[in-house]
């Protein structure tokens, strides 16, 4: 009765995200996403992918319409013990298969229970139900096992909605099951990340560099993505060895590199906040931040770190002109004379970090983030960061940023990250300059 396992190649995937709620306002489906990256690692495209409510009728017609395109498809929710969990029987129905109460099944779930000094409802006899010639797929996680199933040369994946379930799951399935369905070819990513410079300009410095890797062998394709104060180029090549991918993907960053200059800060994941904290450390420099309409979110970004208690020494939310006088030793003239958004108040702010953390180095944010408070020459959006040290080094800049608050902020916080990574940059220009010389 069993059919001799197929060994067809998986390239093309579909994703079904079943449950009602995922149709909500509340609730996004995420999963896909993490199924998605998985896949790609294989060299697996992902086609399309769908949502439908917890119907059996809709679910149906959803798994029959994928199967007829893709060579994969994985459902992701449904499994549960519940009466509108409905995956397993609708999936078992449109393969024609029966299901079958499988008793180790039942017994891992009253094990699993038990542990808990918990009695197994019995409603949840229903996720040891499996359809014929089905593998089952351990959930160490929770009660839903997964199910792996082929009908002909095409494989169906089933496997739980909650995703700290799934992930677990779906990565074991990735290097094992549909590994050796997969083609040899995977998928090779790399991370070109640029701040300072928006995204149509990042594009028309880079453009023509990654337009000629698009026609060598093997290809790298780009995406450009940005996002507040971030943008992003992805980088991919589909190659069976490794050292063929990373070499092309080296080559290409290099370039690239080149034509970023000192816009580039990561090609490697790093973010900005653990690019300045490495500068930091290699220094083995201190910093302090004094902040104004940033509230404190400069200095959240730099101990987001771990290890970042080795470089940061405080942050002082001088929000009132009172702090920025008392705390932070800001001359009232200077506030009068010059607004508290201004250059000279940032730089006055690092100042006074710097003095009140006795640190190398001082950073300092003041801006208007609106909606209110702006005025024709300081507009809702003017920010000033200041960066003092180490020594005698002093740097200011006046940005003007779009949006509304949360964004205001949001980019006031990384343009103070930047300036200090650009200073803790120059240093190492100066000393490979004077080595050089
Ligand atoms: P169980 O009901 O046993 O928890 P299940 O397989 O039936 O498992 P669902 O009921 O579909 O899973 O989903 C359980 C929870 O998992 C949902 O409330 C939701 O928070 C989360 N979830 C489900 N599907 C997704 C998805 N596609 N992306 C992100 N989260 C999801
Ligand atoms: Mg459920």
């Amino acid at each position: 009765m069993t059919g001799s396992p197929s060994s067809a190649r998986l390239s093309t995937a579909e994703i079904i995200a079943v449950g009602t709620e995922l149709l909500t306002p509340f609730r996004s489906d995420t999963n896909s996403l993490f199924v998605t990256a998985r896949l790609n690692e294989l060299g697996i495209v992902v086609r399309r992918k769908s949502i439908v409510g917890d119907d059996a009728v809709d679910l149906g017609r959803a798994v029959r319409d994928a199967l007829d395109r893709a060579d994969l498809l994985v459902v992701c929710g449904g499994l549960g013990p519940t009466d509108d969990d409905l995956t397993r029987e609708t999936v078992a129905a449109v393969l024609g298969r029966t299901l079958r109460e499988d008793p180790s099944i039942v017994e891992h779930l009253r094990t699993r229970f038990a542990a808990r000094k918990w009695t197994m409802p019995e409603n949840n006899r229903r996720q040891a139900s499996v359809p014929d010639e089905a593998v089952v797929l351990d959930n160490p996680r929770g009660t839903a096992p997964g199910l792996w199933l082929e009908t002909g040369d095409r494989v169906v994946v089933l496997l739980p909605g909650p995703p700290r379930e799934l992930e677990p799951m779906f990565t074991a399935l990735a290097h094992t099951r549909l590994a050796s369905r997969a083609a040899p070819e995977r998928l090779y990513r790399r991370v070109l990340r640029v701040t300072g410079r928006g995204e149509s300009h990042v594009e028309e410095m880079t453009q023509r560099v990654y337009d000629r890797w698009r026609q060598v062998d093997p290809p790298v394709g780009t995406t450009v993505l940005a996002s507040p104060g971030l943008v992003e180029l992805h980088l991919s090549t589909r190659a069976a060895s490794r050292e063929a991918a990373l070499g092309v993907l080296d080559a290409a960053t290099g370039e690239l590199a080149a034509v970023l200059g000192n816009h580039l800060f990561s090609t490697d994941g790093r973010s900005l906040s653990e690019v300045v904290g490495e500068l930091l450390q290699r220094d083995g420099f201190r910093v302090a931040v004094g902040e104004s309409c940033t509230g404190g979110l400069v200095t959240a970004r730099l101990v987001d770190i771990p290890g970042s208690s080795s470089y940061v020494e405080t942050g002082v939310v001088a929000y009132s002109n009172e702090v920025k006088r008392r705390v932070l030793g800001v001359d009232p003239e200077l506030l009068t004379t010059e607004g508290a958004v201004s250059e000279a108040v940032a730089v006055a702010m690092a100042e006074g970090a710097r003095r009140v953390g006795a640190t190398d180095i001082g950073i300092g944010v003041t801006g208007v983030a609106g909606p209110g408070g702006g005025s024709d020459e300081k507009p809702v959006g003017t920010v000033c960061v200041g960066v003092v040290g180490p020594g005698s080094e002093q740097e200011a800049r006046t940005a003007q940023f779009p949006g509304d608050r949360a964004m205001i902020r949001r980019l006031a916080t990384q343009t103070a990250l930047d300036l200090l990574r650009r200073v803790l940059l120059r240093r190492t220009r100066e000393r490979a300059t004077v080595r050089g010389g």
